[in-house]
Formats: C-alpha cells, sequence, structure tokens
C-alpha cells in the first residue's frame, strides 16, 4: 500500500472547492457521469483501431444510490485507470491544475464561476457532498492490476491493489451529512435530467433495495437508460423529419405549442457548432417572455442562457447550441473574451438572418404568417445588432391596416414622398384611417413601444424616409383652386378669438375631397419625443413632461357648414366653433370630462333647434 501526501500547495484546495461551489453542489454528478462517458468514449475509440478487445455487454454508466451504505457511486465500463494513472490523472495533474488555480483566482471575487473543472479538477468536486471518495479501477490493458484509492478529504490518500474484476471504474463517494439529499432517488432524478439527458453512453440510475422493502419483486421491468445518447442536433439536417423537430421541441422544453420553425446549425469549420434554435411563438408581451438556450459540450448540458455565446437578441428563442470545442467549466469572464466566442455568436447570427431571408424569397406566404410572432424579434435584434440589421433589412415587413404585409420599398413604390403613414393605436386614429383610406392611401400598423425606437432607427439608416404618424398628416393635398386669402384669414381669426388657446396653431386649407369641418393634427417630433421618454419607463416618464404637444388645427374652406359660419351672427358662429373644435378633438382622442360635459350640453341643444 502507497501512502501520499497530496501536494504541498495545495493545502487550500478542499476548502475553495467547498466555498466556490458550494451555490452549486449538482455540478458533482455531471462531472463524475461525463467522466464515465469520456471513458467509454475513449474505449469505444480503441476498440475502433483494433487497440482494444470490442465490448460484449454494451457500454453503460451506472449511478447507484444506496441509502443504508449511505454511498453514491458512479461506475462505467470504459478503459479505466491503472494505479500509475491514478498517480498521474488523479494525483498530479489534477494538483497541479489546483495550484494554478489558487495562484490566479484566489483573490478574485467571482464566486460562483465554474472554473474548477477547467483546470482539470471536475473529479475533486465529488468531496463537495462527500467525506469519503473511493476509486476502484481496471484497466482495459492486458494483465492490468486492479487499483484503489482512497481520500477522506484531507490532505492523504491510500492507494492499494484493488480488487475489481472487470474492466472500467468505479468511484463511490461516502455522502457526508449535510449532503444526504443527494442519496434521494427524485433528486438524483433531477440532476440526470438537467445535466445528463443526452449524453452519448446510456446512463443508468440504480437504487438499491432497503431490506425492509421485500414486495416489489415481482413486477421488475428491464431499467432504462435516463438519457437519449442520439439526440436530434447530432443528426444530420437532411436526416430528420419536422415531426421530429417538433417532438424535440416539446420534450425539451415542455412548450406545447408549435414552434413556428427552426434552423439546424452544423459547422465542422471553422469551427466545430452544432444545434437546433426554435422560433417559439411570440406573443406581444416581450419582457414576460424569455426564451431558453441550452448550451453543451459534447452533449453534457453546461447552462441556460449562456449570454456570452449566443447574441442577446437571440434570447428570445429555444434551442440547444452544443460547442464541444468550450471548456466544459468556463468563467463567464473567459467567455466575454474569447475570440472563439465571439466567432460562434457572429455565425449564429448570420444563419438566423439567412433563414429569415429564405423564408422570405421562397415562402413568403408563411413568413407573412410568422411576422406578427417574430416581428418584436427582428427589431429588436436590428436595434441590437448593426449585422444583422443589414442582414434582413429588406426582408423586415410592414403590415397595413388592411392586414396586408409589405416590406418598405414595397410600400413606398410608386409613392411620390418618401413617407411611411403609421399607426400606433387604431381604435383611436380609425377617422384618420378612413381619411386615409378614401384617399386611397395605406397606413401601417406599428403598435408595439419598440417601434418607438424601431421607427427612429429606421429613419435613421435610411435618411431620405419619414415615418409620420396619421394624425400628423392631411391625406390630401390642399386645392389650390379654391384658394383666397382675404377669406381664410378671416376665418383663422374666427377660430382664434373663440378657441382662445395661445398653443393651439390653425391653418386654414381648401380640402375638397375632406367631409369634415376641421382636422386636429399633432406634431410628429414632439409627440415622439414624449412616446420615447415615455417608453423608458417611470423615471423618465418626468422628461416627457417638458415636450409639449404640438396641435395644428386644420379648418378646411371647402367644407359647407365653414362657408356659412359669415352668415351667423356672432354668438351663433362662437357655438359653432365649439362643436367643430370638439368633433375635430373627438376624433383624436377622448375629452376630459369638463369637455365632454359641455360637449353634450351644447349638442343636446343643437338638436332642440333643428327639431
Ligand atoms: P477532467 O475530466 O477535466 O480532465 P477530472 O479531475 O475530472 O478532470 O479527471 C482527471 C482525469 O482523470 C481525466 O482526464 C481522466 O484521464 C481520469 N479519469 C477521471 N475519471 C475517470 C474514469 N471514470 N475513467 C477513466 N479515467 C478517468
Amino acid at each position: 500500500m502507497a501512502k501520499g501526501n497530496i501536494s504541498v500547495d495545495s493545502e487550500n484546495l478542499f476548502p475553495i472547492i467547498k466555498k466556490w461551489l458550494y451555490s452549486d453542489k449538482d455540478i458533482f454528478l455531471r462531472e463524475l457521469v461525463s467522466n464515465g462517458c469520456d471513458a467509454v468514449t475513449k474505449l469505444k475509440k480503441l476498440a475502433g483501431i483494433g487497440e482494444a478487445p470490442a465490448d460484449e455487454e454494451g457500454y453503460r454508466v451506472t449511478v447507484k444510490l444506496d441509502k443504508e451504505k449511505g454511498t453514491l457511486t458512479v461506475s462505467d465500463n470504459g478503459i479505466g485507470m491503472s494505479a500509475e494513472e491514478i498517480d498521474k490523472y488523479i494525483n498530479q495533474i489534477a494538483f497541479s491544475g489546483a495550484n494554478d488555480f489558487l495562484a490566479k483566482y484566489k483573490d478574485e471575487e467571482d464566486k460562483g464561476s465554474q472554473i474548477i473543472g477547467h483546470f482539470g479538477l471536475g473529479f475533486y468536486s465529488a468531496f463537495m457532498v462527500a467525506d469519503k471518495v473511493v476509486i476502484d479501477s481496471l484497466s482495459y490493458v492486458e494483465g492490468a492490476k486492479a487499483a484503489r484509492w482512497e481520500c477522506d478529504g484531507s490532505m492523504e490518500f491510500d492507494m492499494s491493489e484493488g480488487t475489481r474484476d472487470k474492466r472500467g471504474t468505479e468511484i463511490t463517494l461516502y455522502i457526508a451529512e449535510d449532503s444526504k439529499e443527494f442519496l434521494e432517488e427524485m433528486r438524483i432524478r433531477e440532476i440526470l435530467n438537467k445535466y445528463c439527458s443526452f449524453l452519448p453512453t446510456e446512463v443508468y440510475l440504480e437504487v438499491a433495495k432497503e431490506k425492509t422493502d421485500e414486495k416489489k419483486d415481482e413486477e421488475e421491468e428491464a431499467p432504462k437508460p435516463v438519457n437519449n445518447t442520439n439526440p436530434l442536433w447530432m443528426k444530420k439536417p437532411s436526416e430528420c423529419t419536422d415531426e421530429e423537430y417538433k417532438e424535440f421541441y416539446t420534450n425539451v422544453f415542455m412548450d406545447f405549442n408549435e414552434p413556428l420553425f427552426w434552423i439546424h446549425l452544423n459547422v465542422d469549420f471553422p469551427f466545430n457548432l452544432k444545434g437546433i434554435l426554435y422560433f417559439p411563438k411570440i406573443n406581444h408581451e416581450f419582457a414576460a417572455q424569455e426564451g431558453q438556450i441550452k448550451l453543451y459540450n459534447n452533449q453534457v448540458f453546461v447552462a441556460d442562457n449562456v449570454k456570452e455565446v449566443i447574441p442577446e437578441f437571440l434570447m428570445l428563442l429555444k434551442g440547444v447550441i452544443d460547442c464541444p470545442d468550450l471548456p466544459l467549466n468556463v468563467s463567464r469572464s473567459f467567455l466575454q473574451n474569447d475570440g472563439y466566442v465571439k466567432k460562434i455568436s457572429a455565425h449564429i447570427t448570420k444563419k438566423v438572418a439567412d433563414k429569415l431571408c429564405s423564408l422570405f424569397k421562397n415562402e413568403r406566404e408563411n413568413y407573412e404568417k410568422y411576422w406578427d410572432d417574430i416581428d418584436i424579434f427582428i427589431k429588436y435584434g436590428c436595434l441590437r445588432d448593426d449585422k444583422f440589421y443589414d442582414k434582413v433589412k429588406d426582408v423586415i415587413l410592414y403590415k397595413t391596416t388592411d392586414g396586408k404585409y409589405m416590406t418598405l420599398d414595397e410600400y413606398l413604390e410608386g409613392k411620390d414622398k418618401k413617407e411611411v403613414y403609421y399607426v400606433n393605436d387604431p381604435k383611436m386614429q380609425s377617422q384618420y384611417v378612413k381619411m386615409f383610406k378614401d384617399k386611397g392611401l395605406d397606413a401601417v400598423e406599428l403598435l408595439s413601444m419598440m417601434d418607438t425606437h424601431f421607427i427612429s432607427f429606421m429613419e435613421m439608416k435610411n435618411s431620405e424616409v419619414k415615418f409620420k404618424r396619421i394624425d400628423s398628416v392631411l391625406s390630401q393635398e390642399e386645392d389650390a383652386g379654391a384658394k383666397d386669402e382675404e377669406r381664410d384669414k378671416k376665418l383663422e381669426e374666427k377660430f382664434k378669438a373663440r378657441i382662445n388657446d395661445e398653443a393651439l396653431k390653425l391653418e386654414v386649407k381648401a380640402l375638397k375631397d375632406t367631409p369634415a369641418p376641421a382636422i386636429l393634427l399633432l406634431s410628429e417630433e414632439s409627440r415622439r419625443m414624449k412616446d420615447m421618454y415615455r417608453s423608458y419607463g417611470a423615471q423618465m416618464a418626468g422628461m416627457a413632461g417638458m415636450f409639449k404637444d404640438e396641435f395644428t388645427l386644420v379648418i378646411n374652406s371647402e367644407n359647407e357648414l365653414v362657408k356659412k359660419l359669415d352668415n351667423l351672427n356672432d354668438e351663433d358662429a362662437g357655438i359653432v366653433i365649439d362643436q367643430i373644435y370638439d368633433l375635430a378633438r373627438i376624433s383624436h382622442s377622448p375629452l376630459t370630462p369638463e369637455q365632454m360635459t359641455k360637449f353634450i350640453e351644447r349638442s343636446n341643444m343643437l338638436l332642440s333647434k333643428i327639431y
């Protein structure tokens, strides 16, 4: 038997392992099970080239719980380790890694980061939950001797000849008092589901029967692996059916709504990347909705929503990404500064844009059907990422108030002015929509908070294009034939005197095809600034107050009622002007309660005059 001292420099190791990983003890199981899988993969490779005997009974990793003994074991029938190898991989390598680790990260406050595995310390995470760990191993090499290693978490370990007679490794954890939860089947199953669902080697969970539990012997079923060793993303896209994609989506994300469409990523060069990204049905309540992108490393689950790898705006998607070249345990700060990660992120963005363009080109009808669901996501992407905008700018759609979908170019085609008329509250703006329709003009719906920002962004990108809310412009040009400046001036004075509001601008226009006597217009610029500040939330809402609404009342000199004003006495003219003004206001936005009361009284009075 050999006794050894782990390493002089590593005296602080165990406390650090415990402290650093305290917040996520679960990963010990991932580390041990994936080590088992790796051992199997290595053996398969050797068998493949005739360096090891082919397997007779099926490769597997088994997690076994024994409550009575207080142990959790992880065993595999992979390559195994000789005593020399245990010494090399467990005693020495790990600890030189540990020294590095300690030197580099001792003072860093970045706790919770999972750097340990990165330094080849994955195995030692067992000590987060166990006070004693035993390795029993038999190497695949012919004539190899079994080896046993034992360590109780102090700085000492024992090495001795082992008794294992089957190729492979068994790690036994004597679960510590404060970690008894890891003897519970439910708990272990949950962890296996999270981290091991797609490992490439079959993983089984066995629970030792308690002595008192005699009943259930009869109905023993053949055990099933907890994982799917051949997940869809590992297959060639050409070999996957729509049904498989949908089923995978439902199983992995527990989302019973069908995804809209998906992208299967499959890159070998210049980096390795596989995965499937789904576009879920997104409702307009954007903030409440968070997608889920699971990051894997060679089928081992690493983390959800790793912002550094997936561009932020793609976080609304759901999917799986497998990057075998990324270290399994890496700190966020490492990822942020890694050029490789940036490339992955750029590649994903490009693929998403390509998919959207191809849908637009080849399946326009479907693409239009998806639009309401992907609208926000695409616009957000454009705002966040110029490259993404450049790629998708020609496939951004605008939905008209008639429910048609058009690109910007399609909308502007054949129009003299490069102006996009929009509504952001179709009900409230219905009077204006009607006036536009009567003139054969389309308006588009830009309804979400994000559209406020998107509009400004589009104007910045396309300096010749202006977006104007439908209540900021007249739907028709003035009829030049009927202009009479002197009369118009008088008319304007009359309204001005009666309405008596300094802030209100007045204009007289000859609008032959507009039935209304007057229309209220609201300046696009000031209103938009207000909206912008409002959309920033409560803190900025105060700023919105700095921008006064700039209203203009356009009086239609072609309207019969307006024409008759000259014939009325001052009192009657005043009443009619009030009524015209109120009607213009009502068509724009709700009246205040006082204004409403006056309006109703006046309307009743006017009715009683007629009959
Ligand atoms: P890592 O897996 O990151 O290299 P570990 O501390 O988990 O770090 O393991 C160190 C080394 O020990 C592994 O690289 C491997 O060579 C060896 N090892 C660990 N577990 C097993 C196992 N079940 N079978 C064979 N070798 C193993």
